[in-house]
C-alpha cells in the first residue's frame, strides 16, 4: 500500500529524511518509534502530502506522490494528529462531515450516516452535536480517529496520538486503536507507547537521524537491538 524509496527531505540546507525506504502492505501495523527530532512527523506528514519530499519516490496505493496526484492521494490517506486538530467552531457531526461533503462529494444525509457509524465504532455517537471544546482529550482524540475514518482510507496514519493526552486517557484511546488494527486495517503509528506496539506492531521502526536504524518485528527488535542507539533508546523508555 505504502512504498517509500530512498526518500529525502530538507529545511532550507538542513536534510531531515536522508534516504527512507520502507514498505507497508496491505493490513500490517507499522509503529515509528525513535528521539526526538529524528523525523517521524517529517516522514509521515510526506507520506500523505502535508509536506513535500525533495528525493526518491513515495507510492500510495500504486500511485506515485507528484504534485498531480496528491490530492487524489489524501483522498485514501486518513491522519491523526497529536493535537487532534478538530475544528473548533463545528460540531463533532460536523467535524466528520466536512470532508466527505466537501472533498468526496457525498450527499450530506450519506455523510451523516457514516459518522454516526465511524462515531459509534469509537463509541462517542451520544456526543455528535458538542463541539470539540465540550469533550475531554480522550474524547476529541477519539472523534479525530472517527473523522478520519469517514472518508474510508486505505490507510491510517497516527502521529503520537497519545502524547498530548492526561494519563488517566491514553488507554481508551490505545484502545480503539488496537480494535482498528484486529479488524485488519493498515496503519502506520508514530508512538511511545511501547506495550501497544509489541501487541499490535507487526514490524516497529527505529528512526534516528533522519535515517531508519532498525526495523524489525516487535520480539526482535525488543530482544535483539543491534545498534547502541537502540539499545540506549529502549533503556531510557523504561
Ligand atoms: P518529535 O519526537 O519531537 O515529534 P520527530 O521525530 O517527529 O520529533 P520531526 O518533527 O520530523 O521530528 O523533525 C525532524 C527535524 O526537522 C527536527 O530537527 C526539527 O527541528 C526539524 N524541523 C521540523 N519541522 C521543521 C520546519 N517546518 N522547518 C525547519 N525545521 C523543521
Ligand atoms: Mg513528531
Amino acid at each position: 500500500v505504502i512504498r517509500l524509496e530512498n526518500v529525502e527531505k530538507y529545511y532550507g540546507t538542513f536534510k531531515v529524511l536522508e534516504g527512507v525506504s520502507l514498505n507497508v502492505r496491505s493490513g500490517e501495523k507499522v509503529v515509528v518509534c525513535g528521539p526526538s527530532g529524528s523525523g517521524k512527523s517529517t516522514l509521515i506528514r510526506c507520506v500523505n502530502g502535508l509536506e513535500d519530499h525533495h528525493g526518491g519516490r513515495i507510492v500510495v496505493n500504486g500511485s506515485e506522490l507528484t504534485e498531480a496526484s496528491k490530492d487524489q492521494i489524501r483522498r485514501t490517506v486518513g491522519m491523526v494528529f497529536q493535537q487532534f486538530n478538530l475544528f473548533p467552531h463545528l460540531t463533532v457531526l460536523e467535524n466528520c462531515t466536512l470532508s466527505p461533503i466537501w472533498t468526496l462529494k457525498i450527499p450530506r444525509k450519506q455523510a451523516e450516516e457514516r459518522a454516526y457509524r465511524y462515531l459509534e465504532r469509537v463509541r462517542i455517537a451520544e456526543q455528535a452535536h458538542k463541539y470539540p471544546s465540550q469533550l475531554s482529550g480522550g474524547q476529541q482524540q477519539r472523534v479525530a480517529i472517527a473523522r478520519a475514518l469517514c472518508i474510508e482510507p486505505q490507510v491510517l496514519l497516527f502521529d503520537e496520538p497519545t502524547s498530548a493526552l492526561d494519563p488517566e486517557m491514553v488507554n481508551e484511546v490505545l484502545q480503539t486503536m488496537q480494535a482498528l488494527a484486529a479488524e485488519g486495517r493498515t496503519m502506520v503509528c508514530v508512538t511511545h507507547e511501547m506495550g501497544f506496539a509489541r501487541s499490535v506492531a507487526d514490524k516497529i521502526v527505529f528512526m534516528d537521524r533522519g535515517a531508519i536504524g532498525e526495523a524489525a518485528p516487535p520480539d526482535e527488535f525488543f530482544e535483539n537491538p543491534r545498534s547502541e542507539r537502540l539499545k540506549n533508546f529502549l533503556g531510557q523508555l523504561k
